[in-house]
């Protein structure tokens, strides 16, 4: 065996040993508090729901240091419709979806400007803390930079990775242990609570248990549920109705009045 290959097979058992052994203990920002704001379910509702959720937020900023991504919504589904129409690559789709995140990070930052709203795109992650430090609270657009290179889907064409994703994977990189979805239902119902009004609440279930029921349709992107079960730091998803007063509070201060999905 030459040198070059004693070298590499040495390089891959050390590494195999080097991940075999790592541990979950570089968490960048453990306490950052990161939430997504719903599109559809917020965003697009305009000032009535908007104002109130966003003085909440800079009220709760105070104590925590708060992270901000934002949802696609109604103009995001429209752009995949057309997309779809015109035969765009599901990555193509995940671009187009991204800049209407982009379009929804500018306007609530300029909303919060006054309250030190900062927008920040995904190359300027590294300067969370910094922002943070400021006093600032940063608002990032919420589609993760799957980009060109998004999965493909196991149905049809819409990206799978969207913006719970982004907020998802936010969380799991600063080494949080929660992510927050304010949207505008209590939470995780046996149904789509808008379609059938007698679904059931659900306070508390785990994620496992949540796999199984495999309810037709939920509150977050399904695919969220196998990463937390193999997340390393995120272990819970928790809903905020953002259209209620104070449940972004109560949720922050670990009293959540909606559901947490747990593992
Ligand atoms: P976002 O605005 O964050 O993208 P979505 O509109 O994608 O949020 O998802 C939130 C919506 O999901 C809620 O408004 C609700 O009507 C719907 N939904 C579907 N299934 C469920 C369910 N099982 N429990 C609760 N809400 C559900
Ligand atoms: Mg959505």
């Amino acid at each position: 065996m030459s040198k070059m290959n004693e070298l590499a097979d040495f390089m891959q058992d050390s590494l195999i040993e080097a991940s075999a052994n790592y541990k979950n203990d570089l968490r960048i920002l453990p306490d950052a508090k990161v939430m997504k704001m719903g599109g559809q379910s917020i965003n697009d509702r305009g000032r009535s729901v908007v104002f109130p959720i966003i003085d909440e937020i800079v009220e709760n900023a105070k104590k925590h240091d708060i992270i901000i991504t934002t949802g696609g919504g109604t103009r995001a589904r429209h752009t995949y419709q057309v997309g779809i129409d015109l035969g765009m690559p599901v990555g193509v789709l995940s671009e187009m979806g991204g800049a209407i995140t982009v379009q929804n990070a500018r306007m609530l930052q300029m909303v919060m400007a006054k309250h030190g709203g900062i927008f920040l795109d995904h190359l300027e992650f590294e300067k969370i803390p910094l922002f943070l430090k400021l006093g600032c609270i940063p608002i990032m657009p919420g589609m993760p930079p799957y980009s060109f290179w998004e999965d493909i889907p196991d149905q049809g064409q819409i990206p799978i990775h969207r913006t719970d994703c982004g907020a998802f994977f936010t969380a799991e990189a600063l080494g949080a242990e929660s992510v927050y979805f304010i949207k505008d239902e209590r939470g995780l119902y046996t149904e789509d609570p808008k379609k059938n009004p007698n679904a059931e609440f659900i306070q508390r279930i785990h994620v496992d248990d949540l796999i199984k029921e495999d309810l037709g349709d939920l509150i977050v992107e399904r695919v969220i549920l196998e990463y937390l079960k193999r997340s390393k730091f995120v272990n819970q998803l928790v809903m905020v109705n953002g259209m209620e007063k104070g449940a972004l509070t109560e949720s922050l201060a670990e009293n959540p009045t909606g559901t947490v999905i747990y593992k």
